[in-house]
Parts: C-alpha cells; structure tokens; sequence
C-alpha cells in the first residue's frame, strides 16, 4: 500500500466512523430500519429484485405506521441503488434507510449509502431492525493491518492471510516426509537421511507457498505469524528458508496442534498479543518521534490552533490526530475584521464568541459554513501542503496523552517555526 492509498484509508476511516456513530444513535418505533450489505460481487439488478420483493412482503405488516415506514425506507434504497452501474463499487457498499424517532412522537427519515468500505464485503445481507446494523462495519473499521500466517508440521502446512480480524486460509501443501517406523531391509542410515532430506524439501516448498504469497505483498504486510508443533516451526524459522524480507517481518513463532485450515485460526488466536502489539507499533513509534521532538527542541507543535498555523506555513511533516477526536471548529469574524476560530463538541450547539482582539460578542455566519468539522479541516490543509496526516489510536500511554493533554491534534515539523 503506497504512503497515500493508507492516507485515504485513515481518512475513510474517519469519514466512515463517523457515519456510523450517528447511525448507532438512532432508532424506529418498530422494526423499521433498513440495512443492506451489497458485496462487489453482487449485481444491482439483483439487489433492486430483492428490495422490491420485501416491498411487496411488507405489506402484510400489521401496524400501519410501521408498514408505512418499511416501505418508504425500501424506496428511499431503491432510489439510491439507480445511481450505481451493474455492480457496486470495488468493495461493496452498504445502504441504511429508515425512518427515525426524532422526539415528540415524530420521525426524520434518515438515508445514508457507504460505499467502498476499508474491507470488502463478504456476503448480502438484508437486515430490519428497529436499529441499524453496523457491526460489520465497526469491525472493519477497528481492524488494521495484513498478516501473513504460516502453519506447518512435517506433514502438511498452509498458508493464508489474517485481514483485519478475518482469517483467510488460501495454499495448503500436504509432505511425502515418511514416518519415523523404517521398513524392513532399509538401513537405518539411509532411512534417516532419506528423511531429513524430505523434511527439507518439504520445508524449501512450504517457503516457496508463503514466499509466493507474501513477496509480493511485502510492503503493505504489517507481520507474519508461525506456528506448530516444536520442533518443527523452530527448524523452519532457523533454516532461513524463507524469503529474507519475509523472516524479518516474522512477529513469532507459536504452539498450535493443529496444521489444517484450522491451524490458521488458532494461531491467530495464540498470536493476539504480538499482533496487537503490531497493530500500535507505527502509531508508538510516532508518538516517541513526536515526544523526542517536543523535548529536545522546536520541532514540534500541538493543539488546533497552533498545528494549523503551522500547517499553513507548511512546516508539518506528519500531522498526527486522534483517532477518538471529534470535534467541530467554528470560523468567526467580528465586525474589524478579527478572524478567530473556537473548537467545540461536535454535538454541541454553536456559541457566541468573544473576539479577544476587540472584546466584540460574534455569532457564527451560518451561511459561509463557518462550522466545519475540525479534523477535516485540518487534513484539508495537509493535503494541499503535503503534509502526511496519521490517525493515532488511544489504545497506548503516549496515545492517550495525545488526545487528553494536546487537544488531539499535534505536529511534527520539518523545521523549527518558533509558532
Ligand atoms: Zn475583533
């Protein structure tokens, strides 16, 4: 994955994340809210039949609001689903439609299409609830990551993917190695060179299968996981059989019994802290940067207002942001002409802001769209800068104090501003 294809995926992520946390906060009096998950696999033509057949199906809905309610969700979808070509976009998409509780007795009929999700999806799933289904959304998001898994004994391995959270099983090779009993007449000198040679060769074709697979993968695979029984795996990994740049990328070696597809899985399970430990490694490593930084000298800046004016000057090497910040910046402008900005929850109402140049009392132009999103705001900058934007997750020390002692957003500069 290329340095701005991650980009995009953080950003999409962040888009993606916020959609949905407001799709989580709302609910139907009944079971009247509509989620669609199309694969990319699946024709639309396929889709609109579907969607038209649980049209006519509602009508046997019993509560007339509820009936009602089903059926404008299920044209609302219908009327998005013409705006897509045969099939839908690379990853799928996802269609919410629905009629929500708004207070007081009333509804606010809510649509929201998510195309092209961080991981494809899997399978069509028709879903009607009084809430929305975004579980597998949620857990694409909070999965990071490609690993490269390896399980193997000297009779059989695979060799598969771990995506995210899902295991993807992908080559298996079965060994001729013969068992430990020799034949009658055979000597027991040649039989046991006999066999280590084809333990060997069996080794060299399962490093083939990962180096197939993986090689090609090399820079966006985050870690490779090995397991099986001792001392197989061991023999493997201190055979230098595979691919130098795959063994540097080993995370661990671990006990599984089973070498099967199922083997896959449970090395991932054995693996769980290594691999979280992975997933926060880029993150860490950042955070240290931006801490080495922030001690030693001037090149570093942190909180919204300073972060921008440096990303304005295009100071910033990587903007770092808070993967939980979710706040909304309000641009103002008093009657003098003092532009000054106020960071705010982004589920508060807009204040009044007191200029601090001429003690003016300014309410937001609501017109000039003077209430952005603050991460979006910035990421704009980033970009026409060239600036590199990372998300960081909260999950660790240094990211925690990211979001609660620097406001979520800070810097690190190519050269000390003094701003
Ligand atoms: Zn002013």
């Amino acid at each position: 994955m290329s340095q701005q294809d991650a980009e995009q995926t953080d950003r999409k992520k962040y888009e993606f994340r916020k959609v949905i946390e407001d799709l989580k906060e709302y609910e139907g009096s009944g079971t009247q809210l509509v989620t669609i998950y199309v694969p990319p696999d699946k024709q639309i033509s396929d889709v609109v039949a579907h969607v038209t057949q649980e049209h006519s199906e509602a009508s046997n809905i019993k509560s007339k609001q509820t009936r009602t309610a089903v059926q404008d969700a299920l044209s609302s979808i219908k009327a998005r689903l013409k705006y897509f070509d045969t099939y839908p976009p690379d990853n799928g998409v996802v269609l919410f439609s629905g009629a929500v509780d708004s207070g007081g007795g009333r509804t606010d009929m809510v649509t929201e299409v998510l195309e092209n999700p961080p991981q494809s999806i899997e399978s069509f799933r028709y879903h009607c609830d009084s809430e929305f289904l975004t579980e597998p959304l949620e857990h694409m998001l909070a999965d990071k990551g490609l690993y490269g898994l390896i399980v193997l004994d000297r009779r059989e391995a695979n060799v598969g993917w771990l995506r995210g959270k899902r295991v993807e099983p992908v080559k298996s090779a079965s060994s001729l190695v013969p068992g430990k009993q020799r034949k009658g007449g055979q000597s027991a000198q040649r039989f046991a060179r006999l066999r280590l040679e084809a333990i060997d060769n069996f080794y060299q074709e399962v490093a083939e299968m990962a180096n197939d697979l993986f090689v090609a993968k090399r820079h966006e695979l985050d870690g490779v996981l090995v397991g099986g029984p001792s001392p197989t795996k061991d023999e493997f990994l201190d055979g230098d059989y595979l691919h130098h740049e795959i063994q540097d990328k080993v995370l661990g070696k671990f006990d599984v019994s089973y070498t099967d597809e199922s083997g896959l899985y449970d090395l991932v399970d054995a693996g769980e802290e290594a691999l979280a430990d992975a997933e926060l490694m880029e993150d860490k490593s950042l955070m240290e940067d931006f801490f080495k930084e922030l001690h030693a000298g001037e090149e570093a800046t942190y909180g919204f207002e300073q972060t921008r004016r440096n990303l304005i000057m295009g100071s910033v090497e990587t903007l770092l942001i808070s993967e939980d910040l979710r706040k909304d910046v309000v641009t103002y402008e008093c009657s003098n002409g003092h532009e000054e900005r106020e960071v705010i929850d982004r589920r508060k109402n807009t204040p009044t802001h007191t200029c601090s140049e001429c003690g003016e009392e300014v309410e937001a132009d609501e017109e000039e769209e003077a209430r952005e999103d603050a991460i979006d705001h910035l990421i704009e900058i980033a970009e026409q800068r060239g600036t590199d934007t990372k998300f960081i997750s909260t999950d660790f020390e240094k990211g925690e104090q990211l979001y609660d002692a620097f406001g979520g957003v800070a810097g690190i500069l190519r050269y000390s501003t003094g701003v």
